[in-house]
């Protein structure tokens, strides 16, 4: 018989932490919208009530080649085969140049672990687009890039971050997470472990940078090890207070390894769920994002009521997902519709959760309602 989950919910409602056996029981519970009630309680007493966030931004791949394999992956492709790219600086300059004209604030880029890239390959691209754009918001890499320059240049992850610092980064996403635990780490990917993954952002931390923690399940991993993966996010920013919002999406299956052998998926019901359950038991973490890119933009809207409080990223370019099977897309008015629906104000942010506020923000939201989509079939006559 599954625990009656009230008295869990009141203590977390209570201010009090969540125990590891708390956050199974609620992952376990059916009862989800009790538990979304709870989770959006949450939400409304640690961000502002009225409120949802989002970002302009893109996702740029700077390459596709990739030393190690992640079963899971759609995007890599192995050094020397002939659809392999590295994108040049005139490239990624380019892509710079639109997000900057369509209101966007930074850039999330991230490439596969390229075999040669040492730590200057990564300093020289840094300083150019730093001084090229002193105040466009560079978010970039992931632990396993960190870790592949580790290996490559033999230093220590403090010495890189100090130094990429330096050449110009200003954060890091929280890519590369999976699920925290090498028991499914191990049997999905050869990059980074959890213990690798982990201290790559206490030093990310240390050097006074912040970061996002993400979580993508779905895997073959169980709620046992869902349960570990939050504890274990939760106890680093107990320790550094430097990740800024946490994401968890779960997997997209088309074109990989992995989706051909996975015999379940976890549904609407299991996704909002795991965001309120991170809601309540990450006590220490202020923002919790929807993941609609991955979810569709209507589960993505009814997370704004099981605990999240942003909306994500209006990703102008996005290539690793929609490798996976994930092609959801809006452009700013759509998503700007679906949170006012939802009953909030939207509000642009940069990287770091601050209010970015544009002129032609009120142009953009005069016609009400959302342009329908153009429906792909034709009416017989
Ligand atoms: S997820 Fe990243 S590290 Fe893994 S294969 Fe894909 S590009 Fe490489």
């Amino acid at each position: 018989m599954k625990q009656n989950i009230q008295p869990i919910l009141d203590k977390a409602l209570d201010g009090e932490r969540l125990s590891s056996e708390d956050c199974t029981a609620l992952l376990e519970s059916n009862d989800f919208v009790r538990i979304g009630l709870a989770a959006h309680e949450m939400r409304m007493r640690k961000n502002p009530a009225d409120v949802v966030t989002y970002i302009i931004d893109r996702n740029i791949n700077y390459t596709n080649v990739c030393n190690v394999v992640c079963t899971f992956c759609a995007f890599y492709r192995r050094p020397g085969k002939p659809d392999t790219y590295v994108h040049s600086i005139d490239e990624i300059c380019k892509r710079i140049d639109e997000t900057i004209a369509l209101g966007g604030t930074g850039v999330l880029m991230q490439g596969g672990l390229h075999p040669d890239f040492n730590i200057e390959w990564y300093e020289d691209l840094l300083s150019t687009l730093h001084a090229k754009y002193p105040k466009f918001q560079l978010h970039c890499f992931s632990p396993p890039e960190i870790h592949n320059i580790s290996l490559i240049s033999g230093l220590d992850y403090e010495t890189i971050m100090r130094r990429l610092k330096a050449a110009g980064i200003y954060s890091m996403p929280g890519g590369g997470g999976e699920i925290l635990d090498d028991e499914v780490r191990k049997r999905v990917s050869t990059k980074c472990n959890t213990q690798e993954w982990l201290d790559v952002m206490r030093a990310v931390h240390k050097v006074g940078l912040r970061s996002t923690a993400t979580m993508m399940f779905g895997i073959g991993d169980k709620i046992e090890h869902r349960v570990r993966h939050l504890q274990r996010v939760r106890d680093v920013q107990d320790e550094t207070g430097g990740f800024t919002a946490f994401i968890p999406w779960t997997f997209q299956r088309e074109n990989t390894a992995l989706g051909r052998k996975i015999t379940e998926e976890p549904t609407g019901i299991d996704y909002l769920k795991m965001l309120a359950v991170s809601r309540l038991f990450l006590d220490n973490i202020q923002h919790i994002q929807s993941s609609w890119l991955t979810q569709g933009l209507k589960l993505g809207q009814a997370a704004l009521r099981f605990g999240a409080d942003d909306m994500g990223s209006i990703m102008i370019e996005e290539n690793v997902v929609s490798a996976a099977g994930a092609h959801n897309f809006a452009n700013e008015k759509e998503l700007r519709y679906q949170m006012r629906e939802a009953g909030f104000t939207p509000q642009q942010r940069d990287i770091l959760y601050e209010y970015v506020n544009r002129d032609d923000i009120d142009e953009l939201d005069k016609k009400d309602s959302m342009s329908l989509r153009q429906l792909s079939v034709a009416f017989a006559d």
